[in-house]
């Protein structure tokens, strides 16, 4: 097994994979880029990581920091709930810590957001302890370099072999190296196995197999939704309001609207979202276009129309808040992608 380590701690130390966050390896940094990086690709991830680091250089930074700040740093990487644990997890740092980022793993998994692979992740490249950090790229690699076929106990079996591979080389090496292996070499499709450091312990490789070691995530039928939305305009200001915190897309901004029910046009879909979510009657002027979105667990289709009230006086009855605000402003708050490309629309039009 060391000859194992041996080599790919060589191997590693050749590649020179200069993440920004492997700079000087701060508990901080990985945490951030760990989170980051969860669902996301290292080279979408990275600007994002330049500019939050660049924005909220310390966990006292980030501590203080209005949520609306840190949902536009956010903006575009999805999957929003994290940057609100984030904020959860500085505040609990500066409060229940002293300031001090938490040196256990014990104390690391307590803190919102940080489960068993971030807080490993931290231990073992940020402290350099033995915590195997084990997710789906691990988790393949390790399948076909030992030739693990009891995938029920995966996990179990990987941390097994990874803590092995730690008992005579740096963990953060171990884990680094394994991290880059999968992404860059034992890909899920097409492995790169002669350009693989430790082919020759590889038991899938030497016994052709690797299709037999190859763990297949089930993709999901993701939903469709069609959406109408209302840029209501007042004194050349436009009302947006803020997703409550806990949904999906929480926190950010958005125009008000939502789903079509069953058998529902999009404009009377409208008028209806628009009464129940800020009590006010409106008058479309017109169509603004259709946009398409994926998200990432869910697409939708988009309509925007431009609109003005009618009567009443919004109230925000189905979200956090609601603002006026004119139109240039919208680059300071966070918005979902979809309504982004609505925008880029009406900027064009
Ligand atoms: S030899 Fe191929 S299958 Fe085995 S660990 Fe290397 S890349 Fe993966």
């Amino acid at each position: 097994m060391d000859k194992i380590g041996i080599d790919l701690a060589r191997w590693y130390k050749t590649q020179n994979y200069n993440f920004p966050w492997r700079k000087n390896n701060t508990p901080y940094s990985i945490w951030i880029s760990e989170i980051m990086l969860q669902q996301t690709q290292v080279l979408t991830a990275t600007p994002y990581f330049l500019a939050w680091m660049k924005k909220f250089p310390t966990v006292n930074s980030v501590a203080i920091a209005d949520i609306d700040d840190l949902l536009k740093s956010w903006e575009g990487l999805g999957y929003y709930q994290r940057a609100h644990n984030i904020l959860a997890g500085a505040q609990s740092i500066m409060n229940q810590h002293n300031g001090f980022f938490p040196k256990q793993y014990e104390e690391l998994i307590e803190l919102k957001g940080i489960g068993d692979y971030t807080a490993s992740a931290i231990m073992s490249i940020a402290y350099n302890k033995p915590y195997p950090a084990i997710d789906g790229n691990l988790k393949r690699v390790i399948a076909r370099l030992y030739g693990v076929n009891d995938l029920k106990n995966i996990i179990k079996k990987s941390k097994e072999h990874v803590a092995d591979l730690m008992t005579n080389q740096s963990p953060s090496i171990i884990n680094q190296s394994l991290m880059d292996l999968g992404r860059e070499i034992c890909k899920p499709k097409k492995p790169k196995c002669t350009d693989c450091p430790v082919k020759k312990f590889c038991i899938a490789f030497n016994n052709q197999l690797i299709d037999k070691f190859s763990i297949k995530t089930k993709t999901k039928k993701i939903p469709a939704f069609d959406v109408s939305v209302g840029l209501i305009i007042k004194n050349n200001h436009i009302l947006i309001s803020k997703r409550k915190k806990n949904g999906l897309l929480g926190g950010l901004w958005e125009l008000p609207g939502g789903k079509l029910m069953k058998n529902e046009n999009f404009i009377d879909c409208l008028n209806r979202e628009i009464e129940e979510e800020l009590a006010i009657k409106i008058k479309i002027i017109k169509t603004i276009g259709t946009i398409k979105h994926q998200y990432s667990h869910f697409k939708i289709n988009m309509r925007g129309f431009q609109c003005k009230i009618k009567s009443g006086t919004p109230k925000p009855l189905a979200s956090d808040s609601i603002k006026w605000i004119n139109f240039n402003e919208i680059k300071k708050y966070a918005f979902p992608k979809a309504t982004l490309k609505l925008f880029d629309i009406i900027k064009n039009d």
